[in-house]
């Protein structure tokens, strides 16, 4: 179950390695309910992760979020307000 919402994970911005869901524990090794998604990878520039979050799904939404997803889609309607203008 777990592996198959992984494949959902986009790779790492930062070094494009595959990330990995954790689900937090208690010290008794009691699942905790939090999960969140970081890089693993050793030789990553960035320590990435996402906070802690109460379903594997808000926390992959989260890690799948990227602030300039849709920029491309922005830029024309700043280009139609620009000629408005004139
Ligand atoms: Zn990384």
């Amino acid at each position: 179950m777990t592996m198959e919402l992984t494949n959902q994970l986009l790779p790492c911005p930062f070094c494009g390695e595959v990330p990995r869901l954790i689900h937090w524990m208690n010290w008794k090794g009691v699942p905790t309910g939090n999960v969140n998604v970081m890089c693993e990878n050793g030789d990553c520039p960035v320590e990435v992760r996402t906070r802690e979050y109460k379903s594997e799904q808000a926390a992959i939404e989260r890690w799948n979020t990227r602030i300039n997803q849709d920029a491309p889609s922005e830029y024309p309607e700043h280009a139609q307000d620009g000629q408005k203008e004139r």
